[in-house]
């Protein structure tokens, strides 16, 4: 009898740094495959106004103020989600920002803020969920990192240490679970919000002619939605979705 490749149910799905650009993408396309998502991250207007539209399209989703910095704001966020949906399938670790410069600037300030929203807050994730995925036996974390995880360019210093310190853990922890799949997506330059956090106007201008050929958000949340729907037993690794023209 043929394996069942791809799975049909209903997941539970949840996704921070829903307010824009790849989360927005990725909750827009699983819950219109079907799952429910709920939405995480500071800027609540924008996840009310998503939340709305998933709604009046026939999907479910739930918004819920959330700060990935903040351990007790990531497990307020689980909790609010185990009340209404009883259960936690997937959660997309997405949140990220990028205020690129060299290391020579000394943005102290902007290095500390990398190491908090893109690694402890993936941390903060993984803390809130494993125990509740090891106890229902199942459980998928994806884990947003970066092409920036896979190499080193002047001026990405600590945004890539940070993002190859994301696969690193994630491998740890793919290791570690029999029952909890692990997912690492690495997207290439992908249009969205984030080079919004870059301070620098010179880095800033330069990011945004790169950006030129950057991909939709919808490209990432596409290859989400692939790995989210594998059956229990296979295990998406790792995914890279750049540009067909970036070098
Ligand atoms: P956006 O800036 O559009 O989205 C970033 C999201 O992160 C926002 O929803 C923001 O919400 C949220 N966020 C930032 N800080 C926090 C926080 N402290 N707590 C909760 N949420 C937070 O950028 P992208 O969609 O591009 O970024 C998504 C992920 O993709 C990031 O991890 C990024 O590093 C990664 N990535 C993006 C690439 C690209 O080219 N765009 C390439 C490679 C990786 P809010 O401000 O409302 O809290």
């Amino acid at each position: 009898m043929s394996h069942p490749s791809t799975e049909t149910v209903s997941k539970v799905v949840l996704i921070t740094g829903a307010s824009s650009g790849i989360g927005e993408a990725t909750a827009r396309r699983l819950a219109a495959a079907g799952h429910r998502v709920a939405l995480g991250a500071r800027r609540t207007d924008r996840l009310d106004l998503l939340a709305k539209d998933i709604e009046a399209d026939g999907g479910s989703a739930l918004a819920h103020e959330l700060d990935v910095t903040d351990l007790a704001s990531m497990q307020g966020f689980i909790a609010a989600v185990r009340d209404r949906f009883g259960r936690v399938d997937v959660l997309v670790n997405n949140a990220g920002v990028m205020p690129l410069s060299p290391l020579a600037a000394l943005r102290v300030d902007e290095w500390n803020q990398m190491i908090d929203v893109n690694l402890r807050g993936v941390l903060h994730g993984i803390a809130a969920v494993l125990p509740l995925m090891q106890e229902q036996r199942s459980g998928h974390i994806v884990n947003i990192a970066s092409v920036s995880g896979l190499r080193v360019d002047p001026t990405s210093a600590v945004y890539s240490a940070t993002k190859f310190a994301v696969r690193a853990l994630s491998e740890g922890l793919r290791q570690e679970s029999r029952d909890v799949r692990v997912t690492v997506v690495n997207p290439g330059l992908t249009r969205s919000e984030l080079a919004d956090s870059i301070s620098d106007g010179g880095i800033k201008g330069a990011v945004d002619e790169m950006m030129a050929i950057a991909i939709p958000a919808t490209a990432i949340a596409e290859a989400i939605r692939y790995a989210v729907s594998q059956s229990a037993d296979v295990d998406v690794n790792e995914i890279v979705v750049r540009p067909t023209a970036q070098g």
